[in-house]
């Protein structure tokens, strides 16, 4: 806050002092001149008197003579006075011996002084004989005019009222700046200090101690004001302080540290919030222990505060994946996983807490386990809200533990079969290439030059002893996930090359497209691989083309970008699969070593029905052209959707319309009856 100079305390006290000793100044002033009006009259009286008695003795001598000539000489040295303006000398009741008069003096503070001092003053002095009888012969008369003194008085006065004035604003400033250097600068200097001070941290900034005001007031009262914003800021401190604990106690579990189940339900209200905007998936998980009344009982209560504490610990270490970790109370923890896509990611967070709680813990020289049942609800499936999630996940929990323990159950009966059955099938496909049970069926790729079969796509398939077929969508993202795609991938390509070698050796020009998993493409010894294979097939260059995932590539561009190089280095030819699926902008495009592009078959399959897909289609063709790569739309099922992107100038088409993916065999016989009919058109 600056302060405006008009409002200053020394500009106050200016002001006051100024007016104040104005009218001292004034009073003490007219007090003077009233004195000196005074003393000017006494002045005309007694130089009246002077003058009557310097020329008493010559006019009694004139009277007494009854000389008129003498009377004439006295008056006329009355007049050498300048105040004299009228004067006579005789007797009252006779005619007078010598009398004289002139005109009043002209001044032009007459008006003033004549009401002060009166216009004009006569005198008047008997004239005695002397000798015993002091015989009376007459008077002598002089009236004086005041306007000479008047003259001076009005100068006199003139100047002491100047000086009083001068002399009252003298002190007046000079006070001012005394008042100004005592007390106002230094007071504005401790105000600029002021307000620097930090409310939140107040004894942050001191004040400093002003230079010679150390031992005075203002020096007492700064080391007073930097004592209290000391306190001040002590005491704010305390009550953060308490405030904190006092917040802990009400948001934390005494016992573990973690966030009790008030804070959990804040945390999980956000939590949803967030997740119901972006559409995502959010799972609950309630973790019960089996059985920890009966470990309270054989051991103490303290050893199961010790071991609920231990279990914190490991359910801390999973706090990278989670949303939200609390205690609900007892022995029983809830565990949020945000952002999740897919029920079993939910799943497999189950299964690793129960893994974890396979070591045993240790106390007192003791070996313990703890085993735990986990209820799981999910969003927004099975409630959304907070109340919900959490009160279904704790039923499924209670409800798991009554038939058997140690295991996780998700709210949903259908999902809880379908996680089971993919952890079954999870485990079942580390074995599955061993067992032999898998098999590729190859898709034929028609070029639109000339309808040629031109290639093959290789689609694998797993033939399960119990659950029969197992549809790729479903068990590629498990491989992914458990790392077992990298062997199954070389497996295929091991596969597709030896039977492309196949084909060669019976006269089909083919080329062999094999699907690659992001993660393959991410391993290092991919390159590699696909080098020894050509070379150990004796495959000619540009005859396998491996196709990767858009959505695979934009993760990670400028990695995914290296990998391609050196895969085309390789020999092979890159294709960009489910096209138009993700989100590639032009420029990755460009900056990526692509060979084609293939247009995903949802696009294929509409673009009759929807004019949308058929401007992605079209935009598609135009910009693989444009980019001078090779266009190939899959999922062709009719002719219609045929002739439509063969208009467009697509490159080549794979889909039911020409044939299902066929085994080896069947394929030898479809590229046969091909070759057939070719030639027969021929
Ligand atoms: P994808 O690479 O997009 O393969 C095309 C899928 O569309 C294949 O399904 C194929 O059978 C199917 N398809 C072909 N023509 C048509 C058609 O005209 N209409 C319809 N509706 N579908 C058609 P599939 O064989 O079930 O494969 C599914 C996905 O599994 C593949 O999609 C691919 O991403 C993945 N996959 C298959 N084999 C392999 C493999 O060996 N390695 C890797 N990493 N992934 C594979
Ligand atoms: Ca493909
Ligand atoms: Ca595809």
């Amino acid at each position: 806050m600056k302060l405006e100079l008009k409002n200053s305390l020394s500009v106050k006290l200016l002001r006051v002092v100024l007016l104040s000793a104005l009218i001292v100044g004034v009073v003490l002033s007219c007090a003077q001149i009233v004195f000196d009006a005074y003393k000017t009259r006494q002045a005309v009286a007694s130089d009246a008197q002077r003058i009557l008695d310097m020329f008493r003795d010559p006019s009694t001598q004139a009277v007494y003579s009854l000389d008129r000539e003498m009377g004439m000489q006295v008056i006329e040295g009355l007049f050498q006075d300048d105040a004299v303006r009228m004067a006579s000398i005789g007797h009252p009741h006779e005619a007078m011996l010598a009398q004289k008069t002139r005109e009043l003096q002209h001044s032009n503070s007459r008006w003033l002084t004549d009401l002060i001092l009166g216009q004009e003053r006569t005198f008047t002095t008997q004239l005695v004989g002397r000798g015993p009888y002091s015989e009376y012969y007459g008077d002598l008369s002089i009236t004086l005019d005041t306007a000479t003194y008047g003259k001076g008085f009005i100068v006199s006065s003139v100047i002491i009222f100047i000086s009083g004035v001068l002399r009252a604003m003298a002190m007046a400033l000079v006070l001012y700046l005394v008042y100004h250097w005592l007390l106002t600068k230094p007071l504005s200097r401790i105000i600029e200090h002021l307000t620097e001070i930090n409310p939140d941290r107040p004894s942050a900034h001191k004040i400093p101690q002003l230079k010679g005001h150390e031992k005075n007031e203002l020096g007492v009262w700064i080391n007073t004001a930097n004592q209290l914003l000391e306190s001040i800021e002590r005491n704010t401190h305390l009550r953060h302080e308490a405030e904190n604990s006092l917040l802990r106690m009400a948001q934390y579990d005494f016992l573990t540290g973690l966030p009790n189940r008030q804070q959990l339900q804040q945390q999980l209200d956000k939590i949803l919030v967030d997740a119901g905007k972006l559409q995502r998936r959010v799972a609950v998980l309630c973790v019960g222990l089996d059985d920890f009344k009966g470990i309270n009982e054989q051991f103490s209560y303290q050893a199961g505060d010790q071991l609920l504490l231990a279990l914190a610990d490991r359910l801390r270490a999973h706090s990278g994946r989670l949303g939200a970790l609390a205690r609900l109370g007892g022995d029983q923890f809830a565990l949020v996983q945000a952002d999740i896509e897919q029920p079993y990611e939910a799943a497999e967070l189950a299964q690793s807490i129960l893994d974890d709680l396979e070591a045993a813990f240790a106390l007192d020289h003791q070996q313990i386990r703890l085993r735990a049942t986990i209820g799981i609800t999910l969003f927004p499936e099975d409630g959304d809200s907070t109340e919900k999630l959490l009160q279904k996940a704790e039923q499924t929990m209670t409800l798991a533990k009554t038939r058997s323990r140690n295991r996780y159950q998700f709210y949903i009966a259908s999902v809880d079969t379908e996680m089971r059955r993919r952890r079954e099938l999870e485990k079942d496909l580390r074995d599955a290439l061993i067992r032999d049970q898998f098999y590729l069926v190859y898709q034929p790729q028609i070029s639109y030059r000339d309808h040629r079969v031109v290639g093959v796509e290789a689609l694998i398939r797993w033939q399960h002893p119990e659950h029969g077929l197992v549809p790729p969508d479903l068990f590629i993202p498990l491989a992914e996930q458990n790392g077992t795609i990298i062997a199954i991938g070389e497996w295929v390509l091991d596969q597709a090359c030896k039977q492309l070698r196949e084909w060669h050796d019976q006269g089909f020009d083919l080329r062999m497209a094999v699907n690659l998993s992001t993660v393959q493409l991410h391993h290092a010894e991919l390159p590699r691989v696909v080098n020894n294979l050509l070379q150990m097939y004796r495959l000619p260059p540009r005859s396998l083309e491996l196709e990767v995932t858009e959505t695979g590539l934009m993760e990670d561009i400028s990695t995914a970008a290296q990998h391609l190089l050196s895969l085309r280095r390789s020999g092979a030819l890159i294709a960009i699969d489910d096209f138009g699926t993700g989100y590639s902008s032009l420029s990755y495009l460009k900056s990526l070593p692509l060979d084609k592009i293939k247009i995903d078959k949802s696009f294929v399959q509409d673009l009759l029905d929807d004019d949308d897909d058929a401007t992605i289609v079209r935009a598609i063709i135009q910009l693989g052209k444009s980019l001078g790569m090779q266009v190939i739309a899959e999922g062709v099922e009719t002719a219609e959707q045929e002739a439509y992107i063969i208009s467009e100038g697509c490159h080549e088409g794979q889909g039911y319309h020409y044939s299902k993916p066929l085994p080896a065999r069947e394929l030898s016989a479809y590229l046969k009856q091909a070759q057939r009919s070719n030639a027969a058109i021929l």
